[in-house]
């Protein structure tokens, strides 16, 4: 008898440890917030920049957000989600280094019970499958591909001496953001497919990867013009941060001064680009959407954190996991409207 009521009692003392340990991780923060992790792939990311202002203005005064850099490193952002765990966040955002490492990041979360919204880096579909609290808030890739291609074809359709070479066909150079990256794949694909749709022959002259980033195109296109000058009849670019290194690298071989120009079109639709295209330098971008990706991802994750349901969080929500922001397509004649 005497040993059954002590069993009894060290179990209760266990399941009251377990209860306080379980509640203590999904304590509120401090001002009774909900608690929100947020990891972003590299703070010094133009487009990021913007998502991850737009993330921090919407936690203001709803959620105890705690936003970290994980400076282009996947085990860095592994870490940093181990350490969201144990800090008992109720959800995390995340915006993966590498996009297949999201299977490790919520294989740990699942583990913990603490859901996720991906986003900007889509992880792959059969990872995405592997739990209903996990979503992803991006944009469709390959329209602001195909937006790219026909802003091409307008310009070339309207310009004959775009044919700098007279042969009818159309010489090309694409800056590509990085490998795997699935705005990558879809922008470089649909952007070139949306001129051959047209009927334009086009010949890739050549393509390779700047990481996203301006100094890096800078130089690529540096070499790319040693190689091809003048052959060179459009430039198309990932994002704008490229196109803008493009611009500045075309610069210095003269291109853009007096009538000399060269289509280069970019996507994000940065306010550095809309100057570029106030400037007459860039020919055109497509919007990516940084205030409502932003706005998404936090509204998904402050339902999941709070225990609301993520589809009554004013989003339009695709096979229960998707949030999809449209593109608009940035050209000459509307992009006061963005400015
Ligand atoms: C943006 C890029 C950005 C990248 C980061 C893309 O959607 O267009 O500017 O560098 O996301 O993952
Ligand atoms: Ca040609």
């Amino acid at each position: 008898m005497r040993k059954t009521i002590g069993i009894t009692l060290m179990l209760v003392v266990l399941c009251a440890a377990v209860l306080i340990i379980g509640c203590e991780r999904r304590q509120a923060g401090t001002d009774g917030l909900p608690l929100i992790g947020a990891a972003i792939y590299r703070f010094d990311d133009t487009f990021m920049s913007y998502v991850r202002n737009t993330i921090q203005e919407s936690a203001a005064g709803r959620a105890q957000l705690s936003m970290v850099d994980s400076q282009n490193q996947q085990p860095v952002q592994n870490d940093q989600v181990d350490q969201f765990i144990t800090q008992g966040m109720n959800a995390i955002a995340i915006n993966p280094v590498d996009r297949t490492a999201a299977r490790t990041i919520l294989e740990k979360a699942m583990a913990a019970e603490v859901p996720v919204v991906f986003f900007n880096r889509e992880p792959f579909a059969e990872d995405m499958q592997l739990w209903d609290k996990v979503y992803y808030v991006g944009a469709r890739a390959a329209d602001s591909g195909t937006m790219q291609g026909e802003m091409i074809v307008d310009y070339w359709r309207a310009n004959p001496s775009a044919d700098r070479n007279g042969d009818g066909v159309l010489q090309v150079i694409i800056l590509k953001g990085e490998p795997g990256h699935q705005d990558a794949e879809a922008r470089t694909e649909y952007s070139v497919r949306a001129i051959r749709d047209a009927g334009i022959e086009v010949e890739i002259l050549a393509e390779d990867f700047a990481n996203w980033q301006r100094p890096i195109a800078v130089e690529k296109m540096d070499a790319f013009w040693a190689s091809f000058g003048d052959r060179i009849e459009a430039i198309i670019c990932n994002n704008d941060d490229m196109a803008l290194g493009a611009i500045e690298s075309l610069r210095k071989a003269g291109i853009f001064s007096g009538d000399s120009f060269i289509p280069i079109v970019g996507v994000d639709a940065t306010a550095p680009a809309l100057q570029a295209m106030a400037e007459g330098t860039l020919l055109g971008s497509a919007l990516n959407d940084a205030l409502n990706q932003g706005r998404a991802t936090f509204d998904l994750a402050y339902a999941l954190a709070t225990g609301a349901n993520p589809a009554a969080a004013g989003w339009n929500i695709e096979n229960g996991q998707y949030v999809w922001v449209p593109y608009q397509k940035v050209t000459l004649d509307n992009f006061r409207d963005f400015q």
